[in-house]
């Protein structure tokens, strides 16, 4: 698998929970998931309410849909498409579901947890699909076989969460959200986006509202970052380009242009996560 296309593919970047509207049709409103397509091999971070449209774009192709599904952690905002995800439905169809055990519960239990009946008619064993469950250890390195590696961080959120880094060929894309900056430098997350040719990272909040400016509560210890920290962290790392996501809920179209065009007069290799946007990483 030398020189395969190595794609990414933006389904859900909001956070917290989905949102609709006329202030919300450019960057979408549907909760974070983003398909990774290393040549055939498919990715997918986190299970948003994304995931849905991703699953019925799967659907259109022919035969077996077989991918990896990591996790970052079980809040709704990263879960709640699952139920909805038609491709796990379907017989002879297989994911390999990757994420962490919490509070003495197993990850597969969490997964588990919020198709039990009382909230969803169909369990998760009742879905068609071969599912898997693979338990990651933050620090972990996985191989994928193929020549994908996936490394992983321990993010700073309520709960935790994981941060990936996929490698393949020589490139490398991250998947860095849900954290909250430290007021000194995160040594994980800049060793684990070193040198990376895409970041994708948490910009929830912008550093005013972080620290309560402009007539809003402080936000410190809510689990989120700033575009301003994405920015210092991928200049610590020397890393190149940069998308804002887990847009804030009340962000409208023309805030999260206003918030791109700020972050891209310090940052220019930088832009702010839309649905239905495609990145390809460059072949070297
Ligand atoms: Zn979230
Ligand atoms: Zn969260």
């Amino acid at each position: 698998m030398e020189n395969v296309d190595f794609k990414v593919a933006f389904w859900g970047v909001r956070g917290s929970r989905p949102v609709s509207g006329p202030h919300t049709v450019l960057f979408g409103g549907n909760t974070p998931c983003v398909q990774i397509q290393i040549g055939e091999r498919l990715l997918i971070m986190d299970a948003g309410t994304g995931i849905c449209n991703l699953g019925n774009q799967l659907m259109k192709k022919k035969g077996k849909i077989k991918g990896e599904i990591f996790i970052t952690h079980t809040h709704w905002d990263h879960i709640q498409g699952f139920p909805f995800f038609t491709p796990a439905f379907i017989k002879n169809n297989h994911f390999v579901l990757y994420g962490q055990s919490k509070m003495n519960l197993t990850f597969a239990n969490l997964m588990r947890g919020q198709m039990l009946y009382p909230h969803f008619p169909v369990s998760l064993e009742q879905m068609g699909a071969t599912i898997e469950f693979y338990e990651v250890y933050s620090g972990e390195e996985i191989d994928l076989d193929d020549g994908i590696v996936v490394k992983t961080a321990h993010n700073n959120h309520p709960g935790g969460s994981i941060s990936y880094r996929l490698e393949h060929g020589g490139r490398a894309c991250c998947y860095i959200t849900d954290t909250e900056h430290y007021s000194c430098l995160d040594n994980n997350l800049r060793d684990i986006i070193n040198g990376a040719d895409l970041v994708i990272y948490d910009t929830n909040f912008t550093d005013e509202e972080y620290v309560g400016q402009e007539s809003y509560t402080s936000k410190i210890g809510w689990g989120h970052s700033t575009w301003q920290e994405g920015v210092k962290l991928m200049q610590a790392a020397g890393a190149r380009k940069l998308v804002l996501f887990h847009h804030a809920t009340h962000r409208t179209d023309n805030d999260l242009a206003e918030i791109e065009r700020k972050a891209q007069k310090q940052y220019p290799n930088c832009v702010a996560a839309r649905e239905g946007m495609v990145i390809s990483l460059p072949v070297y």
